[in-house]
């Protein structure tokens, strides 16, 4: 078991696949953002992240979730995505959803049932305005798709006042006939994605904009939730809100993240990283390492917390963007 200084059982580990994305969320991967991060570096091959993921599985997680950049544009993603399916881990995706279409067989074949997608808008202009690209039909599509073939279908909405506010309660109208379970997420500072604490909306400003038209009731949270979840009665699906700025949730804290780059990280806002990739070429043991990284861990927020407030940060304090570390 890989445990922290602070009794946290860390079994959930998340892989970026990559880097690279094929859209331009102005707020994930903006086209000013500097490009070819990884143009020198080594990204791991399926095999690495293959024998890296047998130490983790050694050492008891039970649950992989695979991420990015965009996971699905790999040209080997489906080797991935079958070589991991043979651990006894829950497997999970999260994705723009553009090519969920030509992965769905894959996902069957591997087990894998919950899909986070991500779609900010449930309008295709503004999708567009967003994404810098013309496929929000497609990813509807897909979402349809996804439903029809009993996926668990998580919806991924970062919350940015004054872009997609105005569209809560259209989210919400929209999980009354469709069984999607909606995450709105608050928005976090990355590096050079123009974030400032005005433009979050918080939690409590979510659920009292739902309460406006909508009785809702609050679910139970389970012990490593980051979301807090919540249903309309008569709706067939449901909401939830990713509290990340305004109420972080470490305490409960189980994730551990890798990079496509091979490095470690014990948290998203982390300052340090390990290394993971260069042992294992030089055929090093990297079990002692997980473990250090894991013993490395800050109890919030990858210690920044102690720093400054942690509301009123800037973008500039995180070196990586959400796209290098993995969302
Ligand atoms: N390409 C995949 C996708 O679009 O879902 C996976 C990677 S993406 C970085 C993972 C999630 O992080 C997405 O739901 C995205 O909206 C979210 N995200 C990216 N930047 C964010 C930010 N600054 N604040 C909050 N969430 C963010």
């Amino acid at each position: 078991m890989l445990t922290d200084n602070f009794n946290r059982v860390h079994d959930y580990l998340r892989i970026s696949l990559t880097d690279k994305c094929n859209l331009r969320c102005t707020y994930c991967n903006p086209n000013d953002l500097e490009k070819g991060f990884f143009a020198n570096k080594p990204r791991m091959t399926a095999d690495e992240i293959d024998r890296i993921v047998s130490v983790f599985a050694g050492a008891g997680i039970k649950k992989i979730r695979l991420t990015g950049g965009e996971p699905l544009i790999r040209k080997d993603a489906k080797e991935i995505i079958q070589r991991l399916s043979k651990y006894p881990v829950e497997l999970a995706i999260t994705t723009n959803g553009v090519f969920i279409d030509e992965f769905i067989e894959t996902f069957k074949e591997a087990g894998l049932r919950t899909v986070n997608v991500s779609l900010d808008s449930l309008q295709k202009e503004k999708y567009f305005s967003i994404t810098q690209r013309d496929v929000f039909e497609r990813v509807m599509k897909n979402i349809h798709l996804l439903l029809a073939n009993d996926f668990h279908v998580k919806v991924n909405v970062v919350m940015i006042r004054g872009v997609n506010d105005n569209e809560i309660l259209d989210f919400l109208n929209w999980t009354k006939e469709l069984p999607v379970h909606v995450r709105f997420i608050e928005f976090m500072p990355f590096i050079g994605n123009k974030w400032n604490s005005e433009k979050v909306v918080t939690h409590q400003q979510i659920l009292d904009i739902i309460a406006s038209k909508y009785n809702f009731i609050k679910l139970l949270n389970e012990k490593n939730d980051t979301q807090k979840k919540y249903f309309v009665p008569d709706h067939k699906g449901s909401f939830a809100v990713i509290s990340t700025m305004s109420d972080p949730f470490c305490s409960g804290c189980n994730r551990m993240r890798l990079t496509a780059d091979g490095k470690m990280y014990n948290c998203l806002f982390a300052k340090t990283e390990t290394d993971l990739l260069t042992s294992l070429r030089q055929e090093k043991n990297i079990k002692p390492l997980i473990e250090e990284c894991v013993k490395g861990k800050f109890l919030m927020l990858g210690g920044n917390n102690e720093e400054e407030n942690w509301g009123n940060q800037t973008c500039e304090s995180h070196e990586r963007s959400m796209i290098s570390i993995g969302g």
